[in-house]
């Protein structure tokens, strides 16, 4: 993996996990962002440590983009997506949801180390391809999500332009696109596979400290 400069992500971009969590459907982009410190690559036999004493850890399954040039005005998806990746928005529940109740900031609840998983990369297969295959989330080897880029309520090419016009975009950047419905906890021990289709990309077990 190259070296990652920002790590955005996008909140509520599937209507049913918006609905899941009782929040509106945004009518633009809703963005956030982690920092570097937050990235974590899974791998066979690895322990992702998170921690134990700040309430639920829920896990978001999400399509990563790894960005491979500056973005220049009228930029299309297939030319500045080099790669992606299945990923975990690990979100700190009961943290954020006091944070939405005091409208403030949730860095708090998202940008933890280790908070943002990547599996392996693959090279990016095109922004209608990309549409033919689910990914998805095994926790002990039960599926507990699964989705497609096609049901987001903003597609690649407005995130990647509203991304860039509002914060800047360039090579290294990674961005992660949004969980589809079916988020939940995870507990210590718990082992997470992530698919891209029947492609295992990365796994690798959780442990609370
Ligand atoms: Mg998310």
């Amino acid at each position: 993996m190259k070296k990652v400069n920002n790590i955005y992500c996008v909140g509520r971009n599937y209507a049913a996990h918006a609905k899941e969590l009782q929040n509106e459907v945004p009518t633009f982009p809703m963005l956030f962002s982690k920092p570097t410190h937050a990235l974590v690559k899974a791998a066979a036999g690895k322990e992702v440590l998170l921690p134990s004493n700040r309430g639920s850890i829920h896990f978001e399954t999400e399509i990563v983009l790894m960005i491979g040039k500056p973005y220049e005005k009228g930029i299309k998806v297939d030319e500045i997506v080099e790669s992606m990746a299945v990923g975990i928005d690990f979100t700190l529940r009961d943290v954020q949801s006091e944070l939405k109740k005091k409208g403030q900031p949730w860095l708090l609840a998202k940008g933890f180390p280790n908070s943002a998983l990547v599996s392996s990369f693959i090279p990016f297969p095109g922004s209608e391809e990309v549409k033919e295959i689910d990914f998805s989330l095994l926790k002990n080897q039960e599926k507990v999500q699964q989705g497609n880029i096609k049901n987001m309520i903003f597609d690649l090419q407005t995130i990647i332009d509203f991304t860039a016009l509002n914060f800047g975009l360039g090579e290294g950047d990674l961005i992660f696109t949004g969980t589809p419905e079916g988020v939940g906890p995870v507990m210590d021990k718990d082992h997470l596979t992530l698919l891209w289709g029947n492609s295992v990309l990365g796994e690798c077990f959780i442990k609370l400290y």
